[in-house]
């Protein structure tokens, strides 16, 4: 019991989520978030009668509009994007690697891309990959390990050379929250196209990309989504540039006519024209439940309740571990939805506290990191978890 609990409007949307017997704090839903309790029925009635009733039919019944009609009410509760913009499809590591190619393509002759060291893996790798394959230069930004990627720094790096530039939101190690807003309209000014990897905010942090003036960004499905692992990520492109952009898969899903089977790809007039090849429906439906239940809730209501934990893990880790070193920013305002600590036997004490059942990761070189999945997480769990940590250490 925890009085934080008792105070907590939104305390009850925790029953609505599988629980796990064993599992004493669930500190890693930034990683692979919880299933909903409907998730189970949707996927259920799914396969008996959507896809095992309808069969084939099914195609011609939602199932091929579902990246855009999810996508849309994904960017209408949790993006702040118009319709039209958002899509739902491919991993969030293929989807930066079209949105990278899409952009490079868009800012002929200029042969840079800027990039920071703490982005994370896989958002480097691909640019290293593309950079080797067209002869451009990578421009790294060296951030702080416990910050991140600032206004400063952007405007440092990038000049009349760069064509695109890729941060992500929410730092995945330090949890450190970018100045969306400015560090866009920095890259603009220089006349390069920015993209935002959304994986670490998307249905936690609102992010209100319409409005901010965003122009191209990707996110995770499985993260604060809770689209289960391997969820297809979504991407988002804004309206007035879709016309303008053109990415490399082109498959016959992304083009005008898929079912014409014609001769000579034609790119469809929307943000369909993102897309490659079948949509991933199976992959979808988990997610339709959490975006129902961030809508209901409010985007604003999710961050007010994960400020307030992750607020509540800084005051027990000053109170509590002494020893370890804070490496998330204490200004709620620079901080995403989760805390991580830093501690020379971090990595140590990881078989132990999950064997205990308090489950948060570990993040080279020596953090262990609470995600605090904002609908789905208890003060109590926070509470129990730093104790097992101290006990430990
Ligand atoms: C989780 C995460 C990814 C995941 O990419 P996949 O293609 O799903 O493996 C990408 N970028 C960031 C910032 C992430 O946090």
């Amino acid at each position: 019991m925890n009085a934080l609990d008792d105070g907590d409007v939104l305390a009850r949307y925790r029953d609505l989520f599988v629980q796990s017997p064993d599992v004493r704090a669930y500190l890693d839903g930034n990683s692979l978030g919880r299933p909903l309790i409907a998730s189970l029925e949707r996927v259920q009635t799914f396969l008996a009668e959507q896809w095992g009733g309808r069969l084939i039919r099914g195609w011609d019944e939602g199932w091929m509009d579902l990246p855009t009609t999810l996508g849309d009410e994904l960017g209408r509760v949790a993006l702040g994007a118009a319709p039209g913009q958002v899509a739902i499809g491919d991993s969030t590591t293929v989807l930066i690697y079209k949105l990278v190619r899409a952009a490079l393509a868009a800012r002929p002759g200029r042969t840079e891309i800027v990039i920071d060291r703490d982005n994370f893996p896989t958002d480097r790798y691909i640019v290293e990959g593309i950079a080797a394959d067209r002869g451009l230069t990578i421009r790294w930004i060296d951030t702080d390990i416990a910050s991140g990627v600032t206004p400063a720094l952007v405007d440092a790096a990038v000049g009349p050379n760069t064509a695109v530039a890729l941060f992500s939101s929410v730092a995945y190690r330090s949890g450190f929250l970018a100045e969306i807003e400015e560090i866009t309209s920095l890259v603009r000014d220089a006349g390069a196209l920015t993209i935002w990897d959304l994986s670490h905010s998307v249905g936690s942090v609102p992010t209100p990309l319409d409005e901010w003036g965003v122009d191209l960004a990707v996110g995770c499905g499985y993260k604060y989504l809770n689209g289960g692992p391997g969820a297809p990520a979504f991407i988002y492109v804004r309206s007035s540039l879709q016309g303008s952009l053109r990415q490399p898969i082109q498959g016959w899903l992304g083009s005008r006519t898929p079912f014409e089977m014609g001769q000579g790809y034609q790119a469809h007039p929307s943000i369909r024209s993102f897309l490659s090849g079948t949509p991933p429906v199976v992959g979808m439906l988990p997610m339709h439940d959490m975006i129902a239940l961030i809508g209901s809730v409010g985007i604003e209501a999710v961050r007010a309740k994960s400020v307030a934990l992750t607020r509540y893990a800084i005051e027990l880790v000053d109170a509590y571990l002494p020893s370890a070193r804070l490496s998330s920013p204490r200004d709620p305002h620079r901080r995403g939805g989760h805390v991580t600590i830093d501690h020379p036997r971090c990595a140590e004490i990881m078989p132990e506290l999950w064997k205990q059942g308090i489950i948060p990761d570990f993040r080279r070189p020596d953090g262990i990191r609470l995600g605090l999945s904002p609908l789905s997480t208890s003060f109590a769990e926070v509470e129990v978890g730093v104790l097992a940590i101290r006990e430990l250490l």
